[in-house]
């Protein structure tokens, strides 16, 4: 049977990347994604259906869940997959609703979509969940309190659902990405570029030598993860947390 798979902000970058790869491979894919111009565009690929959503915004959720479920016939894949940046700094210039935003759009929308899910899934008594980290999750991260915060919460998250949900036949893992090579990242090193007085290249630099492969990754590496963990191959892997990420050591730029 073809995969029924949803996947939150994929219009864009690893989302999208990861829609496109399920799709290849024969899935029913259905997206959200808060920008409608990547939705019209990722809406024409063949298996890919796109919507507008807000993930920070639960009943823009409950519409694109529903709707989902409904038009699938079902779910067997939940990648939530949106998260945001946040903003950058010493904590004690952070804006708290900044800080807010960003917990929200990161963490809280995973239990606006799953609580849709979940049900189905255990009555089918199979599905998987893969959310979206990142190594922000695994280290502490300097300037970016408000993301390693989040990140952290994800894969707390990840662990207590895969031991809510196993018993179910349901399996949850999180994916740690690396630095994704990208718009985001050049936007990240402009925060971080801000918040030390060093320059970008510096930061730049400091983020590829972060890592045993001295590079960042590419959002189809990480696309490729999510497809292996929503696979049989990945049959008794729940409850990790497996970055994506050439390996780092360190979150200090
Ligand atoms: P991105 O910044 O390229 O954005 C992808 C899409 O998210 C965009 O199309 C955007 O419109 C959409 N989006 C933003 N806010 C939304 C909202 N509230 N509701 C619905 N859609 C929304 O994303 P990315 O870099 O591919 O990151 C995807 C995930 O991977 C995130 O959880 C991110 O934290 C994580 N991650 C990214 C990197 C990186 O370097 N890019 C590294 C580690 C982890």
């Amino acid at each position: 049977m073809e995969l029924r798979v949803v996947v939150t902000a994929g219009g864009a970058g690893i989302g999208r990347a990861a829609a496109e790869l399920l799709a290849v491979a024969g899935a029913q894919v259905s997206v959200c994604d808060i920008d409608p111009l990547a939705v019209a565009d990722v809406g024409e690929i063949e298996g890919i259906a796109a919507s507008v959503a807000d993930v920070a915004d639960t009943a823009s959720i409950d519409r694109f869940m529903f709707e989902s479920i409904a038009s699938l016939g079902g779910i067997d894949v939940l990648v939530n997959n949106a998260g945001i940046a946040g903003p950058g700094g010493v904590l004690e210039d952070l804006d708290p609703d900044e800080v807010t935003r960003t917990l929200d759009v990161d963490v809280t929308s995973m239990f606006r979509t799953s609580r849709h899910a979940i049900p189905v899934m255990k009555q089918q008594r199979s599905g998987v969940i893969v959310n979206i980290a990142s190594t922000a999750g695994l280290f502490g991260f300097p300037y970016r309190s408000p993301y390693a915060a989040a990140k952290w919460a994800v894969i707390g998250l990840t662990k207590t659902m895969a031991m809510e949900l196993g018993e179910f036949g349901i399996r949850v893992n999180a994916v740690c990405p690396g630095s994704v090579a990208g718009t985001r990242m050049d936007h990240v090193i402009k925060l971080e570029a801000a918040a030390t007085g060093r320059t970008g290249e510096e930061i730049r630099a400091g983020f590829e030598q972060q890592v045993s492969l001295q590079t960042f990754v590419d959002a189809v590496d990480v696309a490729q993860a999510i497809g292996f963990l929503a696979s049989p191959a990945a049959s008794k892997i729940t409850g990790q947390a497996i970055p994506v990420d050439g390996h780092t050591e360190s979150m200090r730029t």
